[in-house]
């Protein structure tokens, strides 16, 4: 299986979270019909595909918003050759349209932020997701009322993970405190040294944009060849991280010395533990 993480030129946000650089950003039109294109061929390419695949988009802005992700998460969940689509979403779009999505191969990445959501329209609209998902939390040490509450709030069966903040250090007693929230919060406190450590990405993990530049994972720019030509293929192996460090879990979950492949089985793109509910 070959699992893809796509990110095309989509750039733009309905939100405008402080610690977000896509905060109210606009794509103009022309930008919007080049990103909703580059999507239309990547679908296009999975559904031809011999092998199977997982995808997960990482829009840098919120692609739900956008009718081109949601018909591309329905249409790929009922391919044959797909094993689970997933996407990050603010889930700030309506909700209605995923009774179409396959319930057991679509996925949400749900991110709360406080800030730019009432609580409670936002619980409410987890509640009524019909598909799998994880809602995740970043450990500002101002959301911390809003993580307890949505722990004790949501479903036990739903995972509440908690990121921790870029450039933040936590000390013991805050970490403890982000734990008893999210106990898997020890693998996103420091950032992984990844060095000459085996990683999935480059071998059966790949990054794809939305021209179908191919690199092994978002955070090294080296490119591998091109998803379209099909010039790729013979540079999959595996291969060591050229990295110092590997900060960001859909870039580490893939380290495999974590072993996380085995702490998210059957939910790693959408960041749900195998062991979830405890
Ligand atoms: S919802 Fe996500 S992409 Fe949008 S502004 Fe907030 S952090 Fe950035
Ligand atoms: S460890 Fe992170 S930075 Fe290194 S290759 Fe894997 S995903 Fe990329």
């Amino acid at each position: 299986m070959l699992t893809i993480l796509y990110r095309g030129p989509l750039a733009s946000c309905d939100y405008d979270c402080a610690y977000c650089p896509f905060a109210k950003r606009r794509d103009t039109p022309g930008q919007l019909r080049a990103d909703r294109a580059a999507l239309e061929r990547f679908t296009a390419w999975v559904r031809e595909q011999p092998f199977e695949v997982s995808v997960l988009f990482t829009p840098w802005g919120e692609g739900l918003v956008r009718s081109w992700y949601r018909r591309a998460l329905v249409e790929l969940s009922w391919l044959p050759n797909v094993a689970r689509v997933a996407i990050q979403t603010n889930l700030s779009c309506r909700t209605g349209w995923l009774a179409e999505a396959s319930p057991e191969r679509a996925a949400l990445w749900v991110t709360y932020h406080p800030t730019q959501v009432p609580y409670e329209r936002f619980v409410a609209k987890v509640r009524s997701l019909p598909v799998r998902h994880s809602v995740g939390i970043v450990g500002d040490p101002a959301h911390l009322p809003h993580a307890r509450r949505l722990r004790a709030e949501l479903p036990a069966s739903t995972y509440l993970w908690v990121n921790a903040e870029e450039g933040r250090l936590y000390t013991d007693a805050e970490a403890a405190e982000w734990s008893e929230i999210d106990p898997h919060f020890h693998h996103s406190r420091f950032a992984h040294a990844s060095a000459g450590l085996p990683c999935r990405t480059g071998d059966d993990v790949i990054s794809v944009n939305g021209d179908g530049v191919v690199r092994r994972c978002h955070f090294v720019p080296e490119v591998l060849g091109n998803l379209y030509d099909g010039s790729y293929r013979p540079a999959l192996r595996p291969r060591p991280c050229p990295a110092a460090s590997c900060d960001c879990h859909i870039g580490y979950v893939h380290l495999e010395p974590l072993a996380l492949y085995d702490v998210f089985a059957g939910g790693v793109l959408e960041r749900i533990p195998a062991a979830w509910p405890r």
